[in-house]
């Protein structure tokens, strides 16, 4: 079974690149072949994962701009044997314009994850913080998307928007498209907050939730700082822990 999935909502800061490497390091963990693509330009599931972003000869900018093929910008994640990744950096912050009146513009990640899907179980794709020709890239090369939402306030701010973009796209451009769920991330069950907003995505929302919440861990913070997954940095963290069970769930989904 091959599967690609897009970790995206346009809110910065609530856990796409921390769930896209955990994810993708515990499913690799779990004996699963993954390749990890980041398309944003922050370029921190890059950096996340121990590879210097402004060392890498070729990015996903390079990809998208047609100056190299898909399997010259893939790396193999150091000390993680079945991850690889395709970095990203500053570079791709100018390829919006640059892919101004190119012709499928849309397609263009796709028709290169194309030459090597069957190599991976996996592709798991960190969008950037907005619905740009990136992530709709990145949203026709997917077969479902990953939504975190982080339990605080404002949670539910854009996430209409987000769900009428996948609408579209699945309309007019990837009719396979769908969403598989919703993680929650940041939990923390000192306080009633996180769980009234659980409450309320699960009330006013017509997708499927995971059952593993993600809790607010220090230790995943920490984590990227020193290039490493959670369950490398701390195997025995509740982050770690929980990015495992979310793993154990996607594997498990039978409905996808
Ligand atoms: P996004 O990619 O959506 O912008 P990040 O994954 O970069 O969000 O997370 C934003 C910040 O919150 C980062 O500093 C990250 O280390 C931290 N963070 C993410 N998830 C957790 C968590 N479960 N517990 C503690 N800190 C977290
Ligand atoms: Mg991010």
């Amino acid at each position: 079974m091959k599967r690609v999935i897009a970790i995206a909502n346009q809110k910065g800061g609530v856990g796409k690149t921390t769930t896209s490497i955990n994810l993708s390091a515990c499913l690799a963990e779990a004996g699963k072949k993954v390749l990890v693509i980041d398309t944003d330009p922050q370029g921190n599931a890059t950096s996340g994962l121990g590879l210097d972003k402004d060392e890498c000869e070729n990015t996903v900018y390079d990809l998208v701009l047609d100056q190299c093929s898909i399997k010259e910008c893939m790396y193999k994640v150091e000390n993680i044997p079945n991850l690889t990744i395709i970095p990203s950096n500053v570079d791709l912050a100018g390829a919006e314009i640059e892919l101004l009146g190119i012709n499928e513009k849309e397609y263009i990640l796709r028709n290169a994850v194309d030459y090597v899907k069957d190599d991976f179980d996996y592709v798991i794709i960190d969008c950037p913080p907005s619905l740009n020709m990136l992530t709709i890239n990145a949203m026709t090369t997917a077969d479902s998307v990953l939504v975190p939402i982080q339990c605080e306030y404002y949670a539910l701010e854009g996430i209409s928007q987000l769900i009428h973009t996948i609408d579209l796209v699945q309309q007019r451009l990837n009719s396979k498209l769908k969403i598989d769920g919703v993680v929650f991330t940041m939990y923390d069950k000192r306080t009633n907050l996180s769980s009234d907003v659980v409450d309320t995505v699960k009330n006013n929302l017509n997708a499927t939730v995971y059952q593993t919440i993600i809790p607010r861990n220090v230790r995943l913070a920490e984590a990227p700082s020193h290039g490493l997954p959670i369950n490398l940095y701390d195997e025995k963290s509740a982050g770690a822990e929980s990015y495992r069970n979310l793993a154990k769930e996607i594997i498990g989904r039978k409905d996808l």
